[in-house]
Order: C-alpha cells, then sequence, then structure tokens
C-alpha cells in the first residue's frame, strides 16, 4: 500500500508563509494499492483539489478515472474541497462515496447535498456529470474485494466519526481521526452537588472500555494516523471535549498496541513549520516511529 497526504490540517486551510513545508490543506489521503489497481481518497478537506489535478494529469487521455472516496465524517474541514475536485466533473468518472451519518433517516448524499446548493456552489449535486454513487456506512467489517478488507469504528468527536481499518496482503493501514480519549461524563468529586457514586462509577468504565475497543481496533497497524491536535498541555487547559486528542496520548497509544510507524495528523491550524518541526524533536525517541504528517509526502505500508 502507498499513503501519500494532500491535507494534513484540521479546521480551515491556512497557507502562507509559516505553513509552507508540512503545509496549509485540510484533511486528505490518498491510499493505492497497485498491484490490484485500486484507489482510495480518504476524506475531501481542500487538499483534494490538488490530488484531483495530479489525476487528471495522471489520467490524461488514458481510461477512466474510479475511486472510493471514504469520508470520516462530515465536518466542514473534511468535505470542503468536494466542489473543487475536478474528476467530479468529467463523465466518465465513477466515484463511490462511503461515510457515517448521525441520523439514520438521513443518508449520506443528503447530508452532501447541502454543500451543493445555490447560495453556497454555482453547482448543484445533481448536474455532477460523473458516475457517484453514495453509500451510508456503520461500525463493522466490509469486504471491499480484491482482498481488500475494511474495519469501521466509531471515535469519540461531537459529530459521528469513523476510524478506517485498511487490511490487505497482511499490511495493516489505520487511520483515527477526528477523536480524543472517551472520558467519564459524571463527576466523580464526591464534593458535587451533582455526585453519584453509581454514575461515577459506570461512566469511569464506559469511558475505559470504550478507550480500549479503539485500542483494539489500531493494534499492531503498520501505519497509524492519529489525530494530535494538541499537546497534552495544550489538552488540558479547556480544550477537553473539543473532540481532538494530545500528541503524548496518541504516542502511548500506539506503543501499547504494537503499532509500527505513527503519522501525527490534523494540525492545528496555528502550529507553525517551526514549532512542528521543534515538537517532532521534542517526542523523537519512544519506542514508536512517529512523524508529523506533511502535505506531499509519501509513505510505503
Ligand atoms: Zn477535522
Ligand atoms: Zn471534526
Amino acid at each position: 500500500m502507498r499513503v501519500k497526504f494532500w491535507g494534513v490540517r484540521g479546521s480551515i486551510p491556512c497557507p502562507g508563509p509559516n505553513t509552507v513545508r508540512y503545509g496549509g490543506n485540510t484533511a486528505c489521503v490518498e491510499l493505492r494499492m497497485d498491484e490490484i489497481d485500486r484507489l482510495i481518497i480518504i476524506d475531501a478537506g481542500s487538499g483534494i483539489r490538488e490530488l484531483g489535478n495530479a489525476l487528471m494529469a495522471e489520467n490524461a487521455g488514458k481510461r477512466s478515472l474510479s475511486a472510493d472516496i471514504f469520508i470520516t465524517h462530515t465536518h466542514w474541514d473534511h468535505i470542503m474541497g468536494f466542489p473543487f475536485f475536478t474528476p467530479i466533473y468529467i463523465p466518465s468518472t465513477q466515484l463511490k462515496i462511503y461515510g457515517p451519518v448521525t441520523y439514520e433517516e438521513e443518508s449520506l448524499k443528503e447530508v452532501l447535498r447541502g454543500q451543493w446548493a445555490y447560495r453556497y456552489f454555482p453547482v448543484r449535486q445533481e448536474e455532477l456529470s460523473s458516475k457517484v454513487t453514495y453509500t451510508n456506512l456503520i461500525e463493522g467489517e466490509y469486504d471491499l474485494g480484491q482482498g481488500l478488507l475494511l474495519k469501521t469504528k466509531y471515535l469519540n468527536h461531537p459529530l459521528l466519526c469513523l476510524g478506517y481499518r485498511f487490511e490487505f496482503e497482511d499490511k495493516v493501514f489505520c487511520t483515527a481521526y477526528d477523536t480524543e480519549p472517551f472520558f467519564n461524563l459524571f463527576t466523580t468529586n464526591p464534593e458535587d452537588p451533582s455526585y453519584d457514586p453509581v454514575m461515577a462509577r459506570e461512566g469511569q468504565e464506559v469511558a475505559a472500555s470504550e478507550n480500549q475497543r479503539i485500542e483494539a481496533f489500531i493494534r499492531g497497524a503498520d501505519l497509524l494516523i492519529y489525530d494530535t491536535q494538541y499537546t497534552q498541555e495544550e489538552y488540558i487547559k479547556g480544550r477537553v471535549g473539543w473532540g481532538h486528542s494530545p500528541i503524548e496520548y496518541a504516542i502511548e497509544m500506539a506503543c501499547r498496541n504494537q503499532v509500527k510507524r505513527v503519522a501525527l495528523f490534523h494540525h492545528d491550524v496555528l502550529r507553525t513549520d517551526t514549532q512542528l518541526d521543534a515538537l517532532e524533536s521534542q517526542y523523537a525517541g519512544r519506542d514508536v516511529e512517529i512523524f508529523f504528517a506533511r502535505e506531499g509526502m509519501q509513505v510505503l505500508v
């Protein structure tokens, strides 16, 4: 498997002199399996625009393009690039789009339709010339054919969000963002008027068991892309519950679960190239190989 990063940021694109080296585009990752001629795209943040241009150049004058696009969730930073993904306007293009939806009565197609309204963009979903299908995903296992297996896992984010685990020829590539550690939703402070010992204990148990399920999901991955928007210090200073993880947590969890390499991902828009370099040196030398994902970087799994 080949993995290439086209967008590594969260929230909003942040181009400028301070983000030249790591890149300023929001989430988009390309996954290729050359042996079976499969192209998979994870998320359609602003990075997908450049990926689309590269695919157009690569496919110029050749057969039609087909790809599977897996959306982790429909927060804006993960879908904003769709209307600028040029292959979507080419009649011969075939795209299968997959993703979770929060409410069962709404299909993924309907949720994504929101961004194709004249008040936001001059083209409507119905006017796309490519052949696009939409599939709602839930937590589970999916056979993607040709020996490619997909496992999905709900993460901890304000909106229903899926982690993706692709297994192909004894190799495992896994994504887990946007997410943060599950935590006890009930107070454990006996002084607090809302304290209930039973709820406090149950809340603790539920959080621990959900965190263990995520650990099982990423276990043994050859490459894991994990949410590390904050440092531990930043996280505990008012960012608990925002749906993003501290770097320390990702590294410790990867070490405990025999992950081979971790791509630290979904960088905060305030993080400059210089700061990311400094963080990379600061966290080097752990029991797991880590790197901060950069736009344009390619990794073999
Ligand atoms: Zn995000
Ligand atoms: Zn999000």
